[in-house]
């Protein structure tokens, strides 16, 4: 067998064409959709995603604006320009590019100093609550992505085990937490779990979050599951690879995500789709 690729990149491309024309009504209607990031220190990472961000929402017309901050910056400093754009009308969400640099401390007071409503990464504990009740909410864009990739594949979700791999509060937890309400049963594994292997066999649908280049082999693969591929690493040939070995996964699962080109653009389109949706929440159209 050899998995369907799931293409993220294209579907991307996709959402990105349907947001376009939804930011040229908000801005008829006086909500032209405003995204604001802040960029403090010098992680080169950093700098690649915030570009890769505002070159996105530049392309279907969303504002953005950075605010670039000096690596000694310190939490003060970051707080006071939180609540100057918690105030702007012109900005609808507010994203805060991790990780911050030492000198701010504690990330955890500033990202929740982000109001609710403009929370466009989804962190916030409110918007974390709302999703952990199954109800509406601004949902992290990673495992928002995951969720668009597969029901645009139309992979079954109700009644199918689930394993998510990972419980990182950004993507492992959320992920589990759209798995659970879409009505799967599911596993959550970390770095405690004592047989990796074994969980993952079990699953149906599979998402791996890890941090760990190609850790997931394609025998631990039940026939026929479906692979979302989270993890971003540099495998040891130089090349960007994710945290599942794809060479060996591609040959058991019946779907499978590359990377680059997978969940990755997925997560840039979902975090453009939550600045629409917190634009279209301030003119008065939409719940959360
Ligand atoms: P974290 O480091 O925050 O979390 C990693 C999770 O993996 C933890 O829960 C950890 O367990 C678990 N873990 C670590 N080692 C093992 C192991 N050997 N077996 C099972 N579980 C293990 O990472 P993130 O969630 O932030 O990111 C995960 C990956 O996804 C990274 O490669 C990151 O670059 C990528 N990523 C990609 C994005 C995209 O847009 N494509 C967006 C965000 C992340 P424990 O909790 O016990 O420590």
């Amino acid at each position: 067998m050899t998995a369907r690729l799931l293409d993220g990149k294209a579907l991307a491309a996709q959402v990105r064409d349907g947001l376009r024309a939804e930011v040229a009504a908000l801005a008829d209607a006086g909500a032209r959709p405003g995204l604001a990031v802040i960029l403090a220190g010098d992680d080169p990472a950093s700098a690649v995603y915030v570009r890769h961000k505002e070159k996105a929402a530049a392309e279907i017309g969303v504002l953005s604006r950075v605010i670039r901050l000096p690596n000694d910056v310190d939490a003060a400093t970051v707080r006071a320009h939180v609540d100057a754009l918690n105030a702007d009308a012109a900005i609808h969400g507010i994203l805060i590019q991790l990780p911050l640099p030492a000198s701010v401390g504690d990330p955890r007071p500033l990202l929740e100093r982000v109001h609710p409503d403009k929370d466009v990464d989804g962190f916030h504990p409110v918007n974390m609550g709302r999703l952990a009740l199954g109800e509406p909410a601004l949902v992290a864009c990673t495992p928002a992505g995951c969720m668009r990739l597969l029901a645009s594949a139309e992979v079954p979700i109700a009644g199918r085990h689930a394993v998510v791999v990972g419980r990182s509060n950004i993507v492992g937890k959320p992920m589990a937490l759209l798995l659970l309400g879409a009505n799967a049963t599911v596993t959550i594994c970390h770095s405690r779990t004592p047989d990796l292997a074994a969980e993952v066999r079990r699953a149906d649908i599979v998402v791996v979050a890890v941090g760990r280049a190609r850790l997931v082999k394609g025998d631990w693969l039940k026939p026929g599951a479906t692979v979302i591929d989270v993890g971003m690493n540099r495998g040891d040939d130089g090349k960007l690879c994710g945290d599942v070995d794809f060479a060996s996964a591609q040959a058991v699962a019946g779907a499978i995500t590359p990377v680059p080109g997978g969940v990755g653009p997925m997560t840039i389109a979902c975090l453009l789709d939550n600045v629409c949706r917190a634009a279209r929440r301030a003119l008065g159209k939409d719940q959360p």
